[in-house]
């Protein structure tokens, strides 16, 4: 299992090797997080996404992270779940998402990983149920990748994945 951390801050500005993105299906870039990611890392992070078109909720996928700043190599998109009120299968694809980044970050040979809170802007999924299911799923995956860091944007998430970390062992 990977050691977790937590932080408060921007997904673009972390020093890891590769950043996980809250893509939708297009890859072309969305709001949010993605937004961030498409307007540090360039055009040719959409094109590079429309070819690897159109991804399924729960899945992931990587790109060159373009003119993201070393040493930041690789972009991974992963479409998370519409909250349609949990009885979706939301809670099983949200952990899919997270157990896709791994799988993909260990094929790229990734040993550190920074994500964001998958779901949890405008795809509406509870904060406190997806740090739980965010922490549970890392800690329980099998992976190569040494570290991943946690990157909330607000501090309630951070609070909110900071206590699941400590009620999961993580730390
Ligand atoms: P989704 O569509 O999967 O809900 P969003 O990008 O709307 O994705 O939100 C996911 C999380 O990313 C939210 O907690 C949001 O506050 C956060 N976020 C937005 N911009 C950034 C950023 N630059 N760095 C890190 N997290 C961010």
């Amino acid at each position: 299992m990977p050691a977790i951390e937590v932080v408060l801050g921007d997904l673009t500005t972390q020093h890891v090797d590769a950043i996980v993105t809250a893509a939708n299906e297009s890859l072309l870039g969305g709001g949010g997080v993605d937004r961030a990611v498409h307007a540090a890392a360039g055009p040719e992070l959409a094109a590079a996404g429309s070819r690897l078109a159109p991804l399924d909720p729960g899945d992931a996928v990587a790109t060159p992270a373009f003119r993201l700043d070393p040493p930041v190599r690789h972009v991974i998109h992963t479409v998370g779940p519409v909250w349609e009120g949990g009885g979706y299968g939301e809670a099983d694809l949200l952990a899919s998402c997270y157990r896709r980044c791994l799988e993909v970050a260990d094929a790229l040979g990734v040993r550190s990983l920074a994500v964001p809170a998958i779901s949890t802007g405008v795809y509406g999924y509870p904060p406190a149920d997806a740090a739980r299911i965010a922490v549970s799923t890392l800690l329980g995956t099998r992976t190569g990748v040494d570290v991943v860091r946690l990157v909330a944007f607000d501090e309630g998430t951070r609070d909110l994945l900071e206590t699941e970390l400590a009620a999961q062992g993580g730390r």
